[in-house]
Protein backbone atom coordinates (compact mmCIF):
# COMPACT_ATOMS: atom_id res chain seq x y z
CA UNK A 1 0.00 0.00 0.00
CA UNK A 2 0.93 3.25 -1.17
CA UNK A 3 0.19 6.29 1.48
CA UNK A 4 -1.18 9.61 0.73
CA UNK A 5 1.56 12.08 1.23
CA UNK A 6 0.18 13.52 4.77
CA UNK A 7 0.22 10.19 6.30
CA UNK A 8 3.55 8.26 7.23
CA UNK A 9 4.42 5.60 9.70
CA UNK A 10 7.07 6.91 12.37
CA UNK A 11 8.49 4.39 15.10
CA UNK A 12 5.72 2.14 14.39
CA UNK A 13 2.93 4.71 14.65
CA UNK A 14 1.14 6.24 11.71
CA UNK A 15 0.67 10.28 11.56
CA UNK A 16 -1.55 12.61 10.06
CA UNK A 17 0.07 15.44 9.51
CA UNK A 18 2.58 15.75 12.69
CA UNK A 19 0.34 14.05 14.47
CA UNK A 20 0.53 10.65 16.12
CA UNK A 21 -2.34 8.86 15.61
CA UNK A 22 -2.17 6.51 18.69
CA UNK A 23 -1.96 10.24 20.48
CA UNK A 24 -5.25 11.64 18.77
CA UNK A 25 -7.24 8.58 19.86
CA UNK A 26 -6.04 8.73 23.28
CA UNK A 27 -7.02 12.33 23.59
CA UNK A 28 -10.19 11.88 22.28
CA UNK A 29 -11.48 8.92 22.07
CA UNK A 30 -12.52 6.41 19.70
CA UNK A 31 -14.08 6.50 17.04
CA UNK A 32 -12.77 9.54 15.87
CA UNK A 33 -12.63 10.88 12.61
CA UNK A 34 -9.47 13.41 11.55
CA UNK A 35 -8.88 15.42 9.05
CA UNK A 36 -5.49 17.29 8.06
CA UNK A 37 -6.50 20.50 6.78
CA UNK A 38 -3.34 21.49 4.67
CA UNK A 39 -4.29 18.09 2.29
CA UNK A 40 -7.59 19.90 1.60
CA UNK A 41 -6.02 23.27 0.45
CA UNK A 42 -3.50 21.13 -1.31
CA UNK A 43 -6.27 19.13 -3.42
CA UNK A 44 -8.01 22.37 -3.89
CA UNK A 45 -4.97 24.56 -5.21
CA UNK A 46 -4.02 21.50 -7.75
CA UNK A 47 -7.22 21.69 -9.24
CA UNK A 48 -7.82 25.25 -9.63
CA UNK A 49 -4.43 26.14 -10.49
CA UNK A 50 -4.90 23.41 -13.49
CA UNK A 51 -8.01 24.40 -14.38
CA UNK A 52 -6.97 28.08 -14.26
CA UNK A 53 -4.05 27.81 -16.11
CA UNK A 54 -6.02 27.16 -19.13
CA UNK A 55 -8.68 29.34 -18.94
CA UNK A 56 -9.23 32.47 -16.74
CA UNK A 57 -13.01 32.08 -15.69
CA UNK A 58 -12.94 29.01 -13.43
CA UNK A 59 -14.88 28.68 -10.30
CA UNK A 60 -14.70 25.59 -7.98
CA UNK A 61 -18.20 25.36 -6.40
CA UNK A 62 -17.31 22.40 -3.40
CA UNK A 63 -20.16 19.63 -3.06
CA UNK A 64 -20.74 20.11 0.67
CA UNK A 65 -22.38 16.64 0.34
CA UNK A 66 -19.45 14.87 0.40
CA UNK A 67 -18.65 16.51 4.02
CA UNK A 68 -20.20 19.25 5.38
CA UNK A 69 -18.52 20.20 8.29
CA UNK A 70 -18.51 24.25 9.30
CA UNK A 71 -15.02 24.23 9.36
CA UNK A 72 -14.20 22.21 5.85
CA UNK A 73 -16.72 25.12 4.45
CA UNK A 74 -14.75 27.59 5.82
CA UNK A 75 -11.24 25.83 4.35
CA UNK A 76 -12.94 26.24 1.14
CA UNK A 77 -14.43 29.30 1.50
CA UNK A 78 -11.08 31.43 2.26
CA UNK A 79 -9.45 29.69 -0.50
CA UNK A 80 -12.34 31.12 -3.07
CA UNK A 81 -14.55 28.33 -3.46
CA UNK A 82 -18.42 28.42 -3.79
CA UNK A 83 -20.58 25.49 -3.40
CA UNK A 84 -22.93 23.17 -4.96
CA UNK A 85 -26.02 22.68 -2.17
CA UNK A 86 -28.64 20.47 -1.75
CA UNK A 87 -30.62 21.53 1.00
CA UNK A 88 -31.93 24.67 2.82
CA UNK A 89 -29.25 22.88 5.71
CA UNK A 90 -26.15 23.18 3.35
CA UNK A 91 -26.91 26.08 1.72
CA UNK A 92 -26.97 27.85 5.22
CA UNK A 93 -23.68 26.38 6.07
CA UNK A 94 -22.65 27.62 3.11
CA UNK A 95 -23.41 30.70 4.18
CA UNK A 96 -22.26 30.66 7.67
CA UNK A 97 -19.11 29.45 6.13
CA UNK A 98 -18.84 32.93 4.36
CA UNK A 99 -19.79 31.64 0.57
CA UNK A 100 -20.92 34.61 -1.35
CA UNK A 101 -24.42 33.65 -3.02
CA UNK A 102 -23.80 34.14 -6.62
CA UNK A 103 -21.14 31.04 -6.02
CA UNK A 104 -24.12 28.90 -4.41
CA UNK A 105 -25.61 26.80 -6.58
CA UNK A 106 -28.92 25.49 -5.10
CA UNK A 107 -29.68 21.44 -6.87
CA UNK A 108 -31.61 19.09 -6.05
CA UNK A 109 -34.51 17.06 -8.29
CA UNK A 110 -37.47 17.36 -5.50
CA UNK A 111 -37.26 20.87 -4.21
CA UNK A 112 -40.18 21.87 -1.90
CA UNK A 113 -42.05 25.15 -1.97
CA UNK A 114 -39.78 26.17 1.22
CA UNK A 115 -36.86 25.35 -0.55
CA UNK A 116 -37.67 27.35 -3.80
CA UNK A 117 -38.57 30.57 -1.26
CA UNK A 118 -35.18 30.32 0.61
CA UNK A 119 -33.15 30.03 -2.83
CA UNK A 120 -35.12 33.20 -3.66
CA UNK A 121 -34.58 35.28 -0.44
CA UNK A 122 -30.84 34.18 -0.54
CA UNK A 123 -30.48 35.56 -4.19
CA UNK A 124 -28.37 32.38 -4.74
CA UNK A 125 -28.38 30.74 -8.43
CA UNK A 126 -30.14 27.69 -8.65
CA UNK A 127 -30.22 24.66 -10.91
CA UNK A 128 -33.69 23.65 -11.94
CA UNK A 129 -34.45 19.75 -12.46
CA UNK A 130 -37.98 20.01 -13.67
CA UNK A 131 -40.31 22.79 -16.00
CA UNK A 132 -42.71 21.72 -12.79
CA UNK A 133 -40.30 23.47 -10.72
CA UNK A 134 -39.16 26.03 -12.97
CA UNK A 135 -42.97 27.24 -12.85
CA UNK A 136 -43.27 26.97 -9.33
CA UNK A 137 -39.78 29.36 -8.85
CA UNK A 138 -40.86 32.06 -11.29
CA UNK A 139 -43.95 32.40 -8.80
CA UNK A 140 -42.21 32.24 -5.59
CA UNK A 141 -39.69 34.62 -7.60
CA UNK A 142 -42.71 36.87 -8.38
CA UNK A 143 -43.88 37.03 -5.15
CA UNK A 144 -40.70 37.96 -3.64
CA UNK A 145 -40.33 40.95 -6.29
CA UNK A 146 -36.94 39.12 -7.62
CA UNK A 147 -35.72 37.74 -10.49
CA UNK A 148 -33.65 34.76 -9.66
CA UNK A 149 -30.33 32.90 -12.16
CA UNK A 150 -31.11 29.52 -13.04
CA UNK A 151 -29.36 26.95 -14.72
CA UNK A 152 -31.21 24.03 -15.80
CA UNK A 153 -29.38 20.47 -14.67
CA UNK A 154 -29.13 18.63 -18.25
CA UNK A 155 -29.13 14.45 -18.35
CA UNK A 156 -26.69 14.27 -21.32
CA UNK A 157 -27.54 9.94 -21.18
CA UNK A 158 -23.95 9.23 -20.28
CA UNK A 159 -22.79 6.20 -18.91
CA UNK A 160 -20.10 5.78 -16.91
CA UNK A 161 -17.70 3.32 -15.40
CA UNK A 162 -18.90 3.69 -11.62
CA UNK A 163 -20.95 1.98 -9.28
CA UNK A 164 -24.38 2.24 -10.62
CA UNK A 165 -26.09 3.64 -6.98
CA UNK A 166 -23.55 7.14 -8.35
CA UNK A 167 -24.01 6.87 -11.39
CA UNK A 168 -26.20 9.94 -12.23
CA UNK A 169 -26.19 11.24 -15.72
CA UNK A 170 -27.86 7.85 -17.46
CA UNK A 171 -30.74 7.95 -19.53
CA UNK A 172 -32.92 6.30 -16.48
CA UNK A 173 -31.48 8.71 -13.93
CA UNK A 174 -34.22 10.75 -12.02
CA UNK A 175 -31.91 13.53 -11.98
CA UNK A 176 -31.89 16.43 -14.65
CA UNK A 177 -34.00 17.31 -18.21
CA UNK A 178 -33.45 15.04 -21.18
CA UNK A 179 -30.73 16.55 -23.80
CA UNK A 180 -33.40 16.83 -25.90
CA UNK A 181 -35.96 18.50 -24.04
CA UNK A 182 -33.61 20.94 -22.44
CA UNK A 183 -34.05 23.53 -25.47
CA UNK A 184 -37.68 23.95 -25.08
CA UNK A 185 -36.94 24.28 -21.07
CA UNK A 186 -35.13 26.74 -21.75
CA UNK A 187 -37.63 28.89 -24.26
CA UNK A 188 -40.00 28.23 -21.40
CA UNK A 189 -37.47 30.39 -18.89
CA UNK A 190 -36.99 32.99 -21.43
CA UNK A 191 -40.97 33.25 -21.34
CA UNK A 192 -40.70 33.87 -17.31
CA UNK A 193 -41.02 36.88 -15.73
CA UNK A 194 -39.08 36.54 -13.00
CA UNK A 195 -36.74 33.63 -13.82
CA UNK A 196 -33.40 34.46 -16.21
CA UNK A 197 -31.64 31.81 -17.46
CA UNK A 198 -27.89 32.11 -17.28
CA UNK A 199 -26.26 28.37 -16.63
CA UNK A 200 -25.97 24.97 -17.98
CA UNK A 201 -25.52 22.09 -15.38
CA UNK A 202 -24.64 18.62 -15.39
CA UNK A 203 -23.12 15.97 -12.90
CA UNK A 204 -22.57 12.48 -14.40
CA UNK A 205 -21.55 10.86 -11.45
CA UNK A 206 -19.07 9.62 -8.92
CA UNK A 207 -15.93 8.08 -8.12
CA UNK A 208 -15.17 8.10 -11.73
CA UNK A 209 -11.42 7.16 -12.75
CA UNK A 210 -11.68 7.98 -15.74
CA UNK A 211 -11.41 11.35 -17.89
CA UNK A 212 -13.07 10.68 -21.08
CA UNK A 213 -16.96 10.60 -19.72
CA UNK A 214 -16.07 14.43 -18.62
CA UNK A 215 -14.55 15.19 -21.87
CA UNK A 216 -17.99 13.31 -23.93
CA UNK A 217 -20.17 15.33 -21.43
CA UNK A 218 -18.28 18.97 -21.86
CA UNK A 219 -19.01 18.34 -25.65
CA UNK A 220 -22.71 17.79 -25.14
CA UNK A 221 -22.94 20.69 -22.98
CA UNK A 222 -21.08 22.48 -25.62
CA UNK A 223 -23.52 21.69 -28.24
CA UNK A 224 -26.13 22.56 -26.33
CA UNK A 225 -24.68 26.40 -25.75
CA UNK A 226 -24.41 26.69 -29.74
CA UNK A 227 -28.39 25.89 -29.45
CA UNK A 228 -28.76 28.56 -26.66
CA UNK A 229 -26.77 31.43 -28.37
CA UNK A 230 -29.03 31.00 -31.26
CA UNK A 231 -32.34 31.11 -29.07
CA UNK A 232 -30.77 34.13 -27.07
CA UNK A 233 -30.02 32.96 -23.93
CA UNK A 234 -26.67 34.75 -22.40
CA UNK A 235 -24.95 32.06 -20.55
CA UNK A 236 -22.47 33.33 -17.93
CA UNK A 237 -21.64 29.85 -16.95
CA UNK A 238 -21.17 26.28 -17.96
CA UNK A 239 -21.41 24.08 -14.44
CA UNK A 240 -19.52 20.58 -15.53
CA UNK A 241 -20.67 19.04 -11.92
CA UNK A 242 -17.85 16.85 -10.10
CA UNK A 243 -17.10 13.31 -10.06
CA UNK A 244 -13.59 13.00 -10.49
CA UNK A 245 -12.54 9.42 -8.08
CA UNK A 246 -10.22 8.95 -5.63
CA UNK A 247 -7.27 5.55 -5.86
CA UNK A 248 -9.22 4.07 -2.61
CA UNK A 249 -7.05 0.79 -3.62
CA UNK A 250 -4.11 2.23 -2.51
CA UNK A 251 -1.02 1.45 -5.04
CA UNK A 252 -3.56 -0.33 -7.51
CA UNK A 253 -6.38 2.20 -8.57
CA UNK A 254 -5.13 4.97 -10.73
CA UNK A 255 -6.93 8.37 -10.13
CA UNK A 256 -6.85 11.01 -12.93
CA UNK A 257 -4.57 14.06 -11.83
CA UNK A 258 -5.93 17.40 -11.72
CA UNK A 259 -3.86 18.04 -14.80
CA UNK A 260 -5.08 15.01 -16.59
CA UNK A 261 -8.74 16.13 -15.74
CA UNK A 262 -7.89 19.46 -16.94
CA UNK A 263 -6.07 18.31 -20.34
CA UNK A 264 -9.28 16.17 -21.39
CA UNK A 265 -11.66 19.00 -20.45
CA UNK A 266 -10.47 21.55 -21.63
CA UNK A 267 -9.65 21.80 -24.96
CA UNK A 268 -13.09 20.80 -25.95
CA UNK A 269 -14.14 23.37 -23.36
CA UNK A 270 -11.89 26.34 -24.83
CA UNK A 271 -12.40 25.75 -27.93
CA UNK A 272 -16.13 25.36 -27.72
CA UNK A 273 -16.62 28.80 -26.46
CA UNK A 274 -14.26 30.38 -28.66
CA UNK A 275 -16.15 28.82 -32.05
CA UNK A 276 -19.39 30.59 -30.02
CA UNK A 277 -17.93 33.62 -29.22
CA UNK A 278 -19.18 33.74 -25.59
CA UNK A 279 -16.90 33.41 -22.40
CA UNK A 280 -18.85 31.87 -19.83
CA UNK A 281 -17.24 31.41 -16.68
CA UNK A 282 -16.41 27.52 -16.35
CA UNK A 283 -17.80 25.46 -12.91
CA UNK A 284 -16.81 22.19 -11.60
CA UNK A 285 -17.66 20.73 -8.68
CA UNK A 286 -15.56 18.52 -6.81
CA UNK A 287 -16.74 16.54 -3.57
CA UNK A 288 -15.04 13.31 -3.18
CA UNK A 289 -11.58 14.43 -4.82
CA UNK A 290 -10.97 17.62 -2.47
CA UNK A 291 -11.83 15.96 0.86
CA UNK A 292 -11.59 12.50 0.13
CA UNK A 293 -7.90 11.42 0.87
CA UNK A 294 -8.23 14.20 3.72
CA UNK A 295 -9.42 12.36 6.42
CA UNK A 296 -9.01 8.83 8.37
CA UNK A 297 -11.03 7.35 10.82
CA UNK A 298 -9.67 5.70 13.71
CA UNK A 299 -11.39 3.05 15.24
CA UNK A 300 -10.09 0.65 18.13
CA UNK A 301 -10.33 -3.03 18.38
CA UNK A 302 -12.96 -4.58 20.95
CA UNK A 303 -11.98 -8.30 20.37
CA UNK A 304 -10.64 -10.76 17.85
CA UNK A 305 -12.64 -13.94 17.10
CA UNK A 306 -11.56 -16.78 15.07
CA UNK A 307 -14.53 -18.34 13.31
CA UNK A 308 -14.86 -19.41 9.63
CA UNK A 309 -12.54 -16.22 9.40
CA UNK A 310 -10.62 -14.16 11.79
CA UNK A 311 -12.58 -10.45 13.24
CA UNK A 312 -11.66 -7.78 14.51
CA UNK A 313 -14.55 -6.49 15.79
CA UNK A 314 -14.05 -2.85 16.00
CA UNK A 315 -15.81 0.03 17.50
CA UNK A 316 -16.78 2.18 14.28
CA UNK A 317 -19.00 0.50 11.67
CA UNK A 318 -21.55 1.26 8.86
CA UNK A 319 -23.10 3.90 11.35
CA UNK A 320 -20.09 6.09 11.04
CA UNK A 321 -19.08 5.25 7.55
CA UNK A 322 -21.51 3.37 5.11
CA UNK A 323 -19.43 3.09 2.33
CA UNK A 324 -18.23 -0.37 2.64
CA UNK A 325 -21.95 -1.32 3.49
CA UNK A 326 -23.59 0.53 0.95
CA UNK A 327 -21.58 0.51 -2.14
CA UNK A 328 -19.36 -2.43 -1.29
CA UNK A 329 -16.42 -0.10 -1.21
CA UNK A 330 -13.16 -0.44 -0.51
CA UNK A 331 -11.06 1.30 2.34
CA UNK A 332 -7.43 0.40 3.36
CA UNK A 333 -7.17 0.15 6.80
CA UNK A 334 -4.19 0.53 8.63
CA UNK A 335 -2.68 -1.17 12.40
CA UNK A 336 -2.36 2.40 13.55
CA UNK A 337 0.06 1.46 16.47
CA UNK A 338 1.72 -1.09 14.98
CA UNK A 339 1.94 0.04 11.71
CA UNK A 340 5.20 -1.16 10.85
CA UNK A 341 4.99 -4.90 12.28
CA UNK A 342 4.84 -7.42 9.39
CA UNK A 343 1.61 -8.24 7.94
CA UNK A 344 1.10 -11.91 9.05
CA UNK A 345 -2.89 -12.48 9.24
CA UNK A 346 -5.98 -11.56 7.28
CA UNK A 347 -8.50 -9.80 9.42
CA UNK A 348 -12.26 -8.96 8.68
CA UNK A 349 -12.65 -5.68 10.50
CA UNK A 350 -16.33 -5.81 11.94
CA UNK A 351 -18.72 -2.66 13.08
CA UNK A 352 -20.23 -2.96 15.90
CA UNK A 353 -24.08 -2.91 13.94
CA UNK A 354 -26.35 -5.58 14.83
CA UNK A 355 -26.11 -6.69 10.87
CA UNK A 356 -24.25 -8.63 9.05
CA UNK A 357 -23.71 -6.49 6.17
CA UNK A 358 -21.59 -4.23 8.59
CA UNK A 359 -18.03 -5.05 7.52
CA UNK A 360 -15.65 -1.98 7.23
CA UNK A 361 -12.82 -4.50 5.26
CA UNK A 362 -12.96 -8.09 4.47
CA UNK A 363 -9.60 -10.32 4.37
CA UNK A 364 -7.08 -7.94 5.15
CA UNK A 365 -3.39 -8.60 5.59
CA UNK A 366 -2.81 -7.01 8.71
CA UNK A 367 0.25 -7.75 11.80
CA UNK A 368 -1.50 -10.13 14.58
CA UNK A 369 -4.00 -7.79 16.29
CA UNK A 370 -5.69 -7.84 20.15
CA UNK A 371 -8.18 -5.85 21.73
CA UNK A 372 -7.18 -2.29 22.13
CA UNK A 373 -4.92 -2.32 19.45
CA UNK A 374 -5.77 0.85 16.54
CA UNK A 375 -7.06 0.96 13.31
CA UNK A 376 -7.16 3.75 11.19
CA UNK A 377 -9.66 3.61 7.77
CA UNK A 378 -8.33 5.72 5.30
CA UNK A 379 -9.55 8.30 2.51
CA UNK A 380 -12.73 8.35 4.39
CA UNK A 381 -13.07 12.19 4.19
CA UNK A 382 -16.15 11.97 1.51
CA UNK A 383 -20.01 10.61 2.26
CA UNK A 384 -18.73 9.55 5.61
CA UNK A 385 -19.39 11.31 8.56
CA UNK A 386 -21.84 12.67 5.77
CA UNK A 387 -23.46 10.24 5.50
CA UNK A 388 -23.44 8.95 9.71
CA UNK A 389 -26.40 7.69 11.36
CA UNK A 390 -26.86 7.21 15.21
CA UNK A 391 -28.63 3.74 14.50
CA UNK A 392 -28.53 0.89 17.07
CA UNK A 393 -28.66 3.87 19.58
CA UNK A 394 -25.08 4.78 18.80
CA UNK A 395 -24.47 8.75 19.26
CA UNK A 396 -22.17 9.57 16.37
CA UNK A 397 -18.45 10.43 17.08
CA UNK A 398 -16.17 13.48 17.00
CA UNK A 399 -14.29 15.07 14.24
CA UNK A 400 -11.00 16.61 14.78
CA UNK A 401 -8.82 18.88 12.56
CA UNK A 402 -5.10 19.10 12.31
CA UNK A 403 -3.03 21.66 10.68
CA UNK A 404 0.71 21.80 11.14
CA UNK A 405 1.36 21.42 14.86
CA UNK A 406 -2.45 22.48 15.99
CA UNK A 407 -5.10 20.03 16.48
CA UNK A 408 -8.81 20.95 17.98
CA UNK A 409 -12.15 19.52 17.38
CA UNK A 410 -14.46 20.78 14.75
CA UNK A 411 -17.34 18.55 16.22
CA UNK A 412 -18.12 16.90 19.42
CA UNK A 413 -19.16 13.51 20.43
CA UNK A 414 -22.90 12.98 20.59
CA UNK A 415 -24.21 11.75 23.83
CA UNK A 416 -27.03 9.22 24.72
CA UNK A 417 -28.52 12.78 25.35
CA UNK A 418 -28.12 13.75 21.70
CA UNK A 419 -30.24 10.56 20.50
CA UNK A 420 -33.01 11.64 23.02
CA UNK A 421 -33.29 15.32 22.89
CA UNK A 422 -35.17 15.54 19.45
CA UNK A 423 -37.80 12.86 21.24
CA UNK A 424 -41.21 14.01 22.66
CA UNK A 425 -43.50 12.12 24.63
CA UNK A 426 -47.44 11.19 23.27
CA UNK A 427 -48.98 13.22 26.37
CA UNK A 428 -51.62 9.53 26.64
CA UNK A 429 -47.86 7.87 27.32
CA UNK A 430 -47.83 10.42 30.21
CA UNK A 431 -49.21 9.53 34.00
C1 LIG B 1 -22.52 14.71 -5.45
C2 LIG B 1 -22.47 15.80 -6.43
C3 LIG B 1 -21.24 16.39 -6.75
C4 LIG B 1 -19.93 15.91 -6.21
O1 LIG B 1 -19.56 14.64 -6.63
P1 LIG B 1 -18.11 14.08 -6.26
O2 LIG B 1 -18.07 12.75 -6.86
O3 LIG B 1 -18.02 14.03 -4.78
O4 LIG B 1 -17.09 15.00 -6.84
C5 LIG B 1 -21.25 17.47 -7.62
N1 LIG B 1 -22.40 17.92 -8.15
C6 LIG B 1 -23.60 17.39 -7.87
C7 LIG B 1 -24.82 17.95 -8.46
C8 LIG B 1 -23.67 16.29 -7.01
O5 LIG B 1 -24.85 15.74 -6.74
Amino acid sequence: MILPPHLSIRDGHLFIGEHDTVDLAGRFGTPLYVTDENRIRENYRRLADALSARYPKVQVLYAAKANGNLAILRILAGMGAGADVFSAGELDLALQAGMRPEVLLFNGSSKSPRDLALAVATDVRVSVDSLDELSQLNAAAASAGKTVEIAFRVNPAIEVPTHPKIATGLATSKFGIPAGQVLDAYREALACSNVRPVGIHCHIGSQILEVEPFARETAVLIDLARDLADIGVPLEFIDIGGGLGVPYRRGIDRAPTPEEYADAVMPVFTAGVKELGIEPALWVEPGRSLVGDSTILLTRVNSVKEAHRTFANVDAGFNLLARPAMYDSYHEVVAANRADSPAEREYTIAGPICETGDLLAKDRKLPALSAGDLIAVLDAGAYGFAMSSQYNGRPRCPEALVRDGDVALMRRAETIDDLITTMTTPAWQEE
